[in-house]
């Protein structure tokens, strides 16, 4: 074993926890793109928000100025039965693989939703509550986004409405309960609910559902009930906002033991976690403070980063939305099955976007089957069993450890790990059945997505 100045695992202590969320939009010279309007194609101001989302929320959504925002005191009291969450280096993997690197990686899985997701959760909930609402809507894919959100209802004791992709429904039987065990109604999506459920049924009575089909009747839901708005676990400016407590405590221990990464690495779904991990790291950065080399890893069968352009687009499929200016593969794109769920949206955050667009960082794609060999990889040396989502981070992070090995160079690179792979066995031992496919869209089917996009 290495000799140990660096432990294991740097713990902040409780009152070391930020007091602040730290907004990235203030160090961005060029802002990202403000959400349009889907008819009049006019920025869309906060009276034309508020009646979806909840007052503060969308204050939040709309500041492109204000560099800190204070953490609620409520909010930070939820945060200290599992922040700070530990940033550990990963000493068994380098031993094993036999590199000069020095990899560390902060492990948001710590909690029973298993993600980072509860982070933004906690925080939605929150404002929701001091509105005096009764309750939130909100749509799930994999499970990960409603289970958090129940959790985070539980405690402020608001409604809690979950429209989960029908397919998920049945084949994730045990997150659903999760969700009920923390009071959440879950509903199959389509479902006859709304009217937009019922319509889609009509038309297409086998449907498994899409998350875009979810999104658009969890909005109904929230428009047609008194006292009640949507809430959305990724993609907005203010879900990267709440989430940047990852990177604030990221860099709070690595300075206590002057370290400097090289290079940062996370997987990208539509961005909160990634986001979260780089922005105050970007923010050195933008400041001409640091340099560091930003990596976005998302799944080869929904390449948003590397294959997408970059256009206002709708957030769903049913375009109920707003527009927002991002790097899409267009709403219609429909990703091939993959267990990775978390990554699995046509578009991506516009705050990610715009610094990608922007020459700020880099952007990967990797296939399904060598996310789940860098799974076990990771798994039998540290222990953790990873989510297919995390392990596209640590299939990058595997690759950029084996390229110091052949240079020699001793660089220190740092992953998020953003939630744990319990849920996920059916994937694991589909993956160890070799069942697992590979499918990568076409030009053709790429050419298709991006010919439906509105003409803005
Ligand atoms: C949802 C999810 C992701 C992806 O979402 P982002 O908003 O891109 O962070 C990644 N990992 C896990 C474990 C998730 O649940």
């Amino acid at each position: 074993m290495k000799q140990q100045e660096i432990p294991y695992k740097i713990y902040l202590e409780e009152q070391e926890m930020p007091k602040e969320w730290y907004n990235v939009r203030a160090d961005m010279q060029k802002k990202p793109a403000p959400l349009l309007n889907p008819e009049t194609l006019q920025p869309m101001g906060a009276k034309d928000l508020e009646g979806v989302f909840c007052a503060e929320l969308v204050k939040q959504e709309l500041d492109d100025n204000t560099a800190f925002i204070q953490i609620p005191d409520r909010i930070r009291d939820f945060y200290m039965m599992y922040r700070p969450s530990p940033l550990i280096r990963a000493y068994c993997l380098e031993e094993k693989m036999q590199t000069p690197a020095k990899i560390y990686y902060k492990f948001e899985g710590n909690n029973t939703s298993g993600s980072h997701k509860l982070n933004s959760a906690i925080a939605q909930a929150y404002y929701a509550k001091e509105q005096g609402l009764k309750g939130v809507t909100t749509e799930t894919g994999a499970g990960q986004w409603g289970t958090a959100l129940s959790m985070a209802c539980a405690y402020f004791e608001l409604d809690c409405q979950v429209f989960m992709v029908k397919l998920s429904h049945e084949q994730k039987p045990f997150r659903r309960e999760v969700m009920r065990t923390y009071g959440a109604s879950v509903t199959p999506s389509p479902s006859l609910d709304t009217e937009i459920g019922r319509k889609i049924l009509a038309e297409y009575p086998d449907t498994n559902g899409s998350l875009g089909c979810a999104i658009s009747e969890a909005v109904e839901a929230a428009v047609k009930q008194d006292g009640y708005r949507y809430v959305l676990g990724s993609v907005l400016n203010q879900v990267l906002l709440h989430q940047s407590i990852i990177g604030l405590e990221t860099k709070l221990a690595l300075d206590k033991y002057d370290i400097h990464p090289d290079m940062i690495i996370g997987c990208s779904g539509g961005g909160s976690n990634l986001g979260g991990l780089i922005s105050p790291f970007v923010g050195e950065k933008l400041r001409g403070e640091a340099d560091y080399r930003i990596i976005a890893v998302e799944p080869a069968s929904c390449p948003s980063f590397t294959k997408g352009v970059f256009a206002y687009d709708y957030c769903d499929t049913g375009m109920v939305t707003p527009l927002s200016k991002m790097y899409t593969l267009g709403s219609r794109f429909m990703p091939a099955a993959s267990h990775a769920g978390g990554l699995r949206y046509h578009g991506m955050s516009s705050i990610l976007s715009q610094l990608y667009a922007d020459g700020m960082m880099e952007a990967r794609a990797v296939g399904q089957r060598e996310i789940f060999e860098a799974a076990e990889q990771f798994a039998r040396c540290e222990g953790i069993l990873p989510a297919p989502e995390s392990s596209h981070a640590i299939k990058v992070a595997l690759d950029e450890a084996q390229k110091c090995k052949e240079t020699g160079e001793e660089k220190t690179i740092l992953f998020g790990l953003t939630g744990t792979g319990y849920f996920d066995l059916m994937a694991y031992g589909k993956y160890h059945d070799h069942q697992l496919s590979d499918h990568v869209p076409t030009d053709a089917e790429i050419q298709a997505g991006l010919a439906g996009l509105p003409k803005v």
